[in-house]
């Protein structure tokens, strides 16, 4: 039988990123930011300036281990590969920390069949090499791109919800969600709310 795979983002998706984000505008950059405040990912690399990038990535390339991931979402990664699905996690983490956020997944039990990792990595590309059954994001202009390919979950974020983001890059193919439960019901319906802890 042919794989079929589930595509999942790591940062703000998989893993609670955006206290460390917060924290890395402040320490690398002097700039004191509300989580309202905070811009998507690809919102960011289109405002610093290459220096500042650079600060950011320092900061946040030595911190990323402190992120939290979500119970849910792993609950839930667990559940479609039980059901046989394969797991892709594509990230936008520079290849420098490839070998690390591998070691943090798997000390982390996060169920998972491949990792890409990789600064500017053409995430619709690997979607649609990989025909991915669907994709979950927290970047509203990569979830744009990805869904041109497959059905995209986007889970709702300040990031991703200005009137400007809905109006530009919504597309009928994206689904908002709150959060994993709520994919996991629209998936596999009863099947996941009677699943047994
Ligand atoms: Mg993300």
């Amino acid at each position: 039988m042919t794989d079929v795979w589930i595509g999942s983002d790591l940062d703000n998706t998989i893993s609670s990123s955006y206290d460390l984000i917060k924290e890395c505008w402040g320490t690398a950059l002097g700039k004191d930011i509300q989580l309202g405040d905070i811009p998507s990912a690809s919102d960011m690399l289109a405002i610093l300036e290459q220096e500042e990038k650079k600060k950011f990535f320092k900061v946040f390339n030595s911190k990323f281990h402190q992120c939290k991931f979500l119970l849910d979402a792993i609950e839930s990664l667990r559940f479609m590969r039980l059901k046989g699905y394969k797991i892709v996690i594509i990230t936008s983490r520079s290849s420098k920390i490839s070998k690390s956020t591998k070691q943090y997944l798997d000390y982390n039990q996060v169920p998972y069949d491949k990792l890409y990792c990789e600064d500017g990595i053409d995430k619709a590309a690997i979607i649609r090499e990989l025909n991915c059954k669907f994709m979950i994001e927290d970047d509203i202009q990569l979830a744009s791109k990805i869904a041109k390919y497959t059905q995209t979950y986007l889970i709702n974020y300040p990031w991703n919800s200005s009137s400007f983001h809905k109006r530009f890059y919504m597309r009928d193919n994206i689904i908002r969600v709150s959060g994993w439960n709520e994919i996991m019901e629209h998936e596999y319906g009863n099947e996941w709310k009677t699943r047994r802890p």
